[in-house]
């Protein structure tokens, strides 16, 4: 009964936003602050044209809301988009971002995910949308909000963070990492790592960067100690300006690398962060 409410519900708002040629974003945040991703994320709605809303749902928020919404409404999701050709053609990649293949989604109700980094942020200010609370539906008890447990970080989110550093096997141990939070600390970066990293116990997984971790797209990417494979490229490729710290000349990072510098980074990186400390 509940769940064909729901689902009636989710129907009558379908067919508003048709009639209107609107577009609902769904915000991502932790019932404090939007995450920085959601600017991006209505920076994409826009390019759809027509009436942008936004939908902020708390307090306990669940994940996994796109398929579940595609399903009640019977329409087929296209995920990760990182270019809005028209409203109806969208572009994603696949094989880990070697290929970029171009959709058209003919459903009457489009829903998608974007890829974030893949556009800009939307200003926080001059903007003149009303704000509604709306009353949520009652609970279908069939899952339950137990707890959440975040990583406390002082330094910037890494998805977000216009410097990002980080660190592959190469760093040997998760003390050694100390080394590239120093550094971090100089340039106001978050840190990153490859997945041999995080599968070698020396980092937590929520600091893969990859295929099968976050995607970053910072205006400065530093990749220390990190081999270049195909899977960890593919989440950060799209950086503005990589540099590369890796004692093999061959090391294929040097490929996308703008700046590589060929050197023991048990050296490397502690005379940078010196000198940074100098300035
Ligand atoms: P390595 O390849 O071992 O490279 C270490 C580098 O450190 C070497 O280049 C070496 O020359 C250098 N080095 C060593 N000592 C020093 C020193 N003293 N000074 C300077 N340089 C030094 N990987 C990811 O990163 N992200 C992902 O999301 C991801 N997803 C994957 C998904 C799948 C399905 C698969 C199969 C793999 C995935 N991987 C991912 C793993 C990926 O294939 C690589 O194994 C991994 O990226 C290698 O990590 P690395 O570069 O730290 O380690």
């Amino acid at each position: 009964m509940l769940r064909a409410v729901a689902a009636q519900r989710l129907r009558r708002a379908a067919s508003l936003l048709r009639r209107f040629q609107s577009t609902l974003v769904i915000a991502e945040h932790n019932n404090e602050t939007l995450t920085p991703i959601t600017l991006n994320t209505v920076t994409a709605a826009k390019r759809l044209g027509g009436e942008v809303s936004c939908l902020v749902a708390g307090t306990s928020c669940d994940k996994n809301l796109i398929p579940r919404v595609a399903g009640k409404l019977d329409v087929a999701p296209v995920s990760d988009i990182i270019e809005i050709q028209s409203p109806d053609t969208f572009v994603r990649t696949i094989y880990a971002g070697n290929i970029l293949c171009t959709v058209q989604c003919d459903e009457a109700i489009k829903v998608f995910t974007v890829r974030g980094t893949s556009f800009e942020a939307a200003p926080t200010s001059g903007g003149s949308a009303s704000v509604e609370k709306l009353t949520p539906p009652p609970p279908v008890g069939l899952s339950e909000w137990i707890e959440q447990k975040l990583t406390k970080s002082d330094r910037p989110e890494l998805t977000s963070a216009k410097v990002v550093v980080s660190g592959g096997r190469g760093l040997k141990s998760g003390e050694n990492f100390k080394l590239l939070y120093d550094l971090a600390d100089q340039l106001h970066a978050a840190v990153g790592a490859s997945r041999a990293a995080v599968d070698a116990g020396f980092v937590p997984n929520d600091m893969q960067v990859g295929q099968t971790g976050k995607i970053v797209a910072p205006e400065l990417y530093i990749a220390v100690g990190i081999s270049g494979a195909i899977q960890h490229l593919a989440g950060m490729k799209d950086s503005k300006t990589i540099v590369a710290i890796n004692k093999d000349p061959e090391a294929p990072i040097f490929q996308v690398a703008d700046y590589g510098l060929v050197a023991d980074l048990f050296q490397a990186v502690p005379e940078m962060t010196e000198l940074l400390k100098k300035k």
